[in-house]
């Protein structure tokens, strides 16, 4: 075991197991909608193994740990940690799962997918912190995220079809090539609605027959997905 991975030598370990505290608060407080009464135990897990500081810009970090969105640059947000351990409870994730991420963001989210699916491939539009997020996870030694740089809008084909698909940025409506590139029994986790308007979080199931079940969970605000589109 490395020293960064012994809890006792990490100074940030009360504040992390506090924001456990908040999430698990947030998910009682939410069961009606998102019909999960806790936060499953390998979610918790993977939440509380990943160092939230080590993405945030440096005068960021004392809050790194606040249970809400924090900015990370280039006018984008890494989400709130209690958003974060919904959606990765939602993507009922399997060991050897291959996801797709759209939106890397700071690589936070993609740190804590890593932990519990077999490889992820995650798309962002800035390359800037497409760079910044390939750093950080290398510096972690994680080794199973691939970040490219790209419009998230065309999903990303090259690896395609994934079992999970997490969009991170809001799109207007859902981008053909997300359920295109999602294989038949996958399971997608995404806010979908207006920039400005009422966008909400999503559940999309693929069916084997090829058509996609959508269920609304929670109401959201997430930055917009930008770029092109398709
Ligand atoms: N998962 C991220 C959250 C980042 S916020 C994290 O843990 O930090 C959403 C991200 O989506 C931003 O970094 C933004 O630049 C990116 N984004 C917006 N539009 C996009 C697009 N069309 N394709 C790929 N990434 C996009």
């Amino acid at each position: 075991m490395s020293a960064k991975d012994r809890p006792r030598d990490d100074p940030w370990a009360s504040e992390r197991a506090a924001m456990l505290v908040e999430i698990d608060d947030d998910f009682r407080r939410t069961a009606g909608d998102t019909g999960l009464t806790a936060m499953p135990a390998s979610v918790r897990a993977a939440i509380a193994a990943v160092p939230r500081h080590r993405f945030v810009p440096d005068d960021e970090r004392p809050f790194a740990y606040e249970n809400r969105p924090q900015p990370i640059g280039h006018g984008q947000t890494i989400s709130q940690p209690f958003i974060v351990a919904l959606m990765t409870a939602l993507l009922e994730l399997q060991p050897q799962d291959r996801v797709l991420e759209i939106g890397t963001g700071c690589g936070y989210q993609a740190a804590v997918l890593a932990r519990l699916a077999a490889r992820i491939d995650s798309i962002e539009i800035v390359p800037e912190l497409a760079a910044l997020a390939t750093a950080t996870l290398a510096q972690l030694g994680i080794a199973n995220v691939s970040v490219h740089v790209g419009d998230g809008h065309q999903g990303w084909g090259a690896q395609a079809p994934y079992d999970k698909i997490i969009a991170t940025a809001a799109a207007a409506t859902l981008p053909p090539a997300w359920a295109e590139q999602l294989a038949p029994g996958g399971r997608m986790v995404a806010p979908l609605g207006e920039r400005d308007g009422v966008q909400w979080l999503h559940v999309l199931q693929k069916r084997r027959d090829g058509s996609v079940q959508r269920q609304r969970i929670l109401g959201v605000r997430f930055v917009p997905l930008t770029g092109g589109g398709v």
